[in-house]
């Protein structure tokens, strides 16, 4: 080989592990399902963070956070804080319940798109 070889080769192996690390870090990375009176609110993919602050007009504001491939309550206002406690949540089929504002945060596998299979 000569350096332009080396160099060609080197390149091509960046390219094939920059292609790859997403698929090896992301591929079970889940979702955050947020249920706002059992309708969906909204779909959260855990890889990316975000803050979704939600008020339900009611007088109950909730704050969720998404870090790390984590989710988990940040704060509520709702009595008892049961949510807040729950603490983080990162594998499928966990869940975070707020009852008083009636949210429910769960958590479903990547490949898994039965988002409608809530039950009570
Ligand atoms: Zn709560």
């Amino acid at each position: 080989m000569n350096k332009k070889d080396v160099t060609l080769v080197a390149i091509i192996l960046i390219a094939a592990i920059a292609f790859m690390i997403p698929g090896v870090f992301f591929k079970d990375s889940g979702k955050a399902l947020i249920y706002v009176g059992k309708r969906l609110y909204g779909v959260y993919d855990l890889s990316s963070d975000t803050s979704i602050h939600l008020d339900n007009g009611h007088g109950t504001v909730n704050d969720i956070e998404i870090s790390g491939g984590e989710v988990y309550m940040k704060d509520a206002t709702c009595p008892g804080r049961q949510c807040v406690r729950s603490g983080h949540i990162r594998y499928s089929n966990q869940s975070i319940v707020c009852a008083p504002a009636g949210i429910m945060i769960i958590i479903r596998s990547g490949d898994d798109n039965e988002y409608d299979a809530v039950t009570d």
